[in-house]
C-alpha cells in the first residue's frame, strides 16, 4: 500500500527527516512513536503532499505508484487521508456541510457512525469552533470515515482526550482499519502517531517504529517497543532494539 524509499525532507532550510525507509502493507496498521520534535507529523504531512515539506531525496509510493511529486487533492483522490492532531477552526462552515461534501457514504452510513461517535449535539455547529478536545477527534474520525480513504494516519488522535473517550476513539479507529475483518478481508492501512500508547490496548497494530531527530531509529513489534519506551526511555530503547537485531 506505502512505501518509503530514502525519503529526505526539508522544511524551509533545515533538514527534518532523513533516510527514511517504511513499507506498510495492505490490512496492516503501523504505530510511529517518537520525542516532540522527532519529526513524525513531518512524515504524515509529507506522505499527504502538503506543499511546505520538500522532499529533497528519495520516494513515495502508494498502491504502486510513484506519487512523490503529486499534488495533494490528486493524493486524496488516489484514498490517502488524515485525522490532524490540531485541526484549524472554521467559522461559517458547519460540520454536517463538510461531511455532505466530502462523504463516499449513504446517508444509513453515516447516521449510524454518527450516533456511535455522539456527534448529534454539535453536528450543527461550526467546524471546531469551541469543540472540545474530545469533540475535535470525534469530528476528524466522522470526516474520515465520510472519505473512506485506504491509507489513513492518523495524528496523536488520543491527545487531549479524556480517559472515557480514548476507548471509544481506539474502538472506531480500528474499525475504520477493518481491523474488525479477517485478516484475508481487510483493505486499509494505517500509520498512527501517539505518545501514550494507552489507546493501543482498543485497536490492533502490527508493528511500530521509534522517529528521533528525524531518523527512524528503531522497529518491532508495537508491545516490546512499547515496553522500553515506558521503561527507558526513548534513547534507551533504541540501544535495546539495536542490540536484538
Ligand atoms: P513531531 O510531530 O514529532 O513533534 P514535527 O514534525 O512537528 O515533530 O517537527 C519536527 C521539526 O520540524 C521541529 O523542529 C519543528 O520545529 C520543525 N517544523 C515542522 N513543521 C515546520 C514548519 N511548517 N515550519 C518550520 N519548522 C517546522
Ligand atoms: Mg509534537
Ligand atoms: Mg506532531
Amino acid at each position: 500500500m506505502l512505501q518509503i524509499e530514502d525519503l529526505s525532507v526539508k522544511v524551509g532550510d533545515k533538514e527534518i527527516l532523513k533516510d527514511i525507509h517504511l513499507y506498510i502493507e495492505k490490512g496492516e496498521s503501523h504505530v510511529l512513536f517518537g520525542p516532540n520534535g522527532a519529526g513524525k507529523s513531518t512524515l504524515l504531512n509529507t506522505i499527504l503532499g502538503n506543499p511546505k515539506y520538500e522532499v529533497v531525496r528519495g520516494n513515495i509510493y502508494f498502491k504502486g505508484k510513484d506519487i512523490t511529486d503529486m499534488p495533494m487533492h490528486e493524493r486524496a483522490q488516489l484514498g490517502i487521508g488524515i485525522s490532524y492532531q490540531s485541526p484549524p477552526a472554521i467559522s461559517g462552515v458547519r460540520l454536517e456541510t463538510m461531511i455532505n461534501a466530502i462523504s463516499k457514504r449513504s446517508d444509513e452510513e453515516m447516521e449510524e457512525m454518527a450516533k456511535r461517535l455522539n456527534i448529534r449535539h454539535f453536528y450543527q455547529r461550526d467546524l471546531n469552533v469551541g469543540f472540545s478536545g474530545g469533540e475535535v477527534k470525534r469530528s476528524e474520525l466522522l470526516q474520515i470515515f465520510a472519505q473512506n480513504p485506504d491509507l489513513v494516519m492518523f495524528d496523536e488522535p488520543d491527545s487531549g482526550v479524556d480517559v472515557e473517550n480514548v476507548e471509544l476513539l481506539g474502538g472506531i479507529i480500528n474499525h475504520l482499519l477493518d481491523k474488525d475483518r479477517k485478516p484475508s478481508e481487510r483493505n486499509k492501512s494505517g500509520l498512527i502517531i501517539t505518545h501514550l500508547g494507552y489507546i493501543l490496548n482498543f485497536m490492533e497494530v502490527d508493528k511500530a517504529h521509534v522517529l528521533l531527530d528525524g531518523v527512524i531509529a528503531c522497529s518491532g513489534t508495537p508491545d516490546e517497543i512499547l515496553n522500553e519506551i515506558i521503561k527507558n526511555g526513548y534513547q534507551r530503547c533504541v540501544s535495546c532494539c539495536q542490540k536484538k537485531s
